[in-house]
């Protein structure tokens, strides 16, 4: 007989989490979550790694200091999170050529302000081309040296603020914090529970929490859903919310029946996926530069995106020696698919670049794989700048008893975990007035009878 409850929640992020925590702050207690890894966080994930804690997921809380106050910058307070300050804007005139050397700040900057320029002008013919109108837009001039290269890839795929407002920082605040625990992002993760499920000495024991639960089929009617996993299990419900990433519900780990309906399925296929990796590597000894405004730094390759943003862990944990590399999307699949053993001989050879042949090998590699990752497929939603506001409005629309959630239904905040936390509130908002709607109804037609 299948397990009953009045809703099911499928994952236990940020946003299926949140989505427990306000059912059960209105009363309803009467849920299950299933989730596929053997742990909550989802995309909050840390893992020891070269004797400190590292965030192979999200890894700043984005948005702090302005006129509101991001809600999970408020969590890590309340959870006594360490965090540090981080200001990756120097990143700029820290740029090294293949020789090693770094490239006069005045054309680093010139080449910045020439790179916004561009974007923002590609931006307007964007629009222009949007709204139909006729008018013709220069085309801007495309990078081609490595320096525009490295630029273009830092403004394109980290920043773009300086090109476009963007939620976060327009609403909560332009600084950044990183996070910097020895007890993960997740703690704050964990604390949040604490406050809806059973727990003890730190751990989750509340047997509506079922980890390693494999969600395969949602049959859904009118009447209730029936969810199967790939254990065998089968959960029955009033409501289902589904929290699992864009990148999964375009795959095929999930049917259902009936088959979502044509509007769902165009919406959920035209929302990107962006790659985002954190290759983490440990020395023996540092051999860059502690000073500030040096924590992150740029390597200018003809090929764009190609192990280009370097950031040092010294500010987050001092003596740890440990640098970390980020690639995006065609670079992110390509070393996911080859050994570490390549990416490490790759990550050295363009150290060596930078800082001379005279430095060690890095111990140890960590190589984060999203994109392979069943459970993810991809690190968070990319939805283009001029998206209609059809495509949101479709992504997070439920389906009769199906609501969705997670941090690609959210308008403002999509891509980040203060999204996540706040789309589990809004789809969780929607919900219990469904449910009060749908009670009314049941009362109605009793009364009727
Ligand atoms: P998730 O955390 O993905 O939760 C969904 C859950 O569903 C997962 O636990 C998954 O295991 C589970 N699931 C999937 N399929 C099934 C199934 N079939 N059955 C059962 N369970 C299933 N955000 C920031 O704010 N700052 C950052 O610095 C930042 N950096 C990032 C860096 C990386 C590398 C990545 C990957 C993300 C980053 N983000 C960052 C984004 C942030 O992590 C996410 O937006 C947020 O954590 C998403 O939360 P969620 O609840 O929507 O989804």
């Amino acid at each position: 007989t299948p397990h009953r409850s009045s809703v099911i929640i499928v994952g236990a992020g940020i946003s299926g989490l949140t989505a427990a925590k306000v059912l059960s702050e209105n009363g309803v207690d009467d849920v299950v979550i299933l989730e596929a890894a053997d742990k909550i966080g989802g995309r909050i994930r840390k893992e020891e790694f070269g004797g400190v804690t590292v965030e192979l997921g999200a890894g700043w809380i984005a948005g702090v200091g302005g006129k509101q106050s991001n809600p999970v910058w408020e969590l890590a307070l309340q959870s006594n999170l360490r965090t540090c300050y981080s200001d990756y804007s120097n990143a700029r005139y820290n740029i090294y050529d293949h020789s090693g050397k770094i490239f006069p700040s005045g054309i680093a900057a010139d080449s910045y302000k020439k790179a916004v320029d561009s974007a923002i002008q590609k931006l307007k013919s964007e629009e222009g081309n949007h709204h139909e109108s006729t008018e013709d837009a220069e085309t801007p001039a495309t990078p081609k040296t490595p320096i525009e290269l490295a630029i273009d890839f830092i403004l394109h795929d980290f920043e773009m603020a300086e090109v476009e407002p963007i939620s976060t920082y327009v609403d909560f605040g332009e600084s950044e914090f990183l996070v910097a625990d020895e007890r993960g992002y997740e703690h704050l993760l964990y604390k949040m529970a604490e406050s809806f499920l059973f727990t003890s000495e730190g751990k989750i024991m509340d047997s509506r929490l079922k980890l390693n639960t494999v969600v395969r089929e949602v049959q859904h009617s009118r009447n209730g859903v029936l969810v199967s996993t790939e254990d065998g299990s089968l959960y029955e419900a009033n409501y289902v919310i589904l929290s699992v990433s864009i990148g999964v519900l375009q795959s095929d780990l999930i049917s259902f029946s009936p088959p979502l309906p044509r509007w769902k399925m165009e919406a959920v296929r035209n929302l990107d996926v962006m790659v985002y990796t954190k290759i983490f590597l440990k020395f023996p000894y540092r051999f860059w530069s502690c000073e500030p405004e040096k924590e992150f730094f740029i390597y200018a390759h003809e090929r764009r995106g190609y192990y280009t943003f370097w950031q040092h862990m010294e500010n987050a944990y001092p003596g740890s020696n440990m640098l970390v590399v980020t690639l995006t999307n065609g670079e992110s699949k390509r070393v996911e698919a080859q050994s570490d053993q390549d990416t490490l001989r790759e990550a050295m050879e363009v150290l060596r670049n930078m800082f001379g042949p005279d430095i060690p090998d890095a111990t140890d590699i960590l190589v984060p794989r999203w994109w392979n990752n069943r459970f993810q497929r991809g690190s968070y939603s990319n939805y283009p700048i001029y998206a209609n506001h059809q495509l949101v409005h479709d992504i997070k629309e439920p389906v009769g008893r199906i609501f969705f959630t997670g941090e690609h239904t959210s308008e403002k905040f999509s891509g980040y975990v203060h999204g996540g936390y706040l789309s589990g509130i809004d789809t969780t908002k929607a919900l219990l007035e469904k449910m009060r709607r749908d009670d009314g109804r049941k009362n109605e037609s009793q009364a009727f009878l």
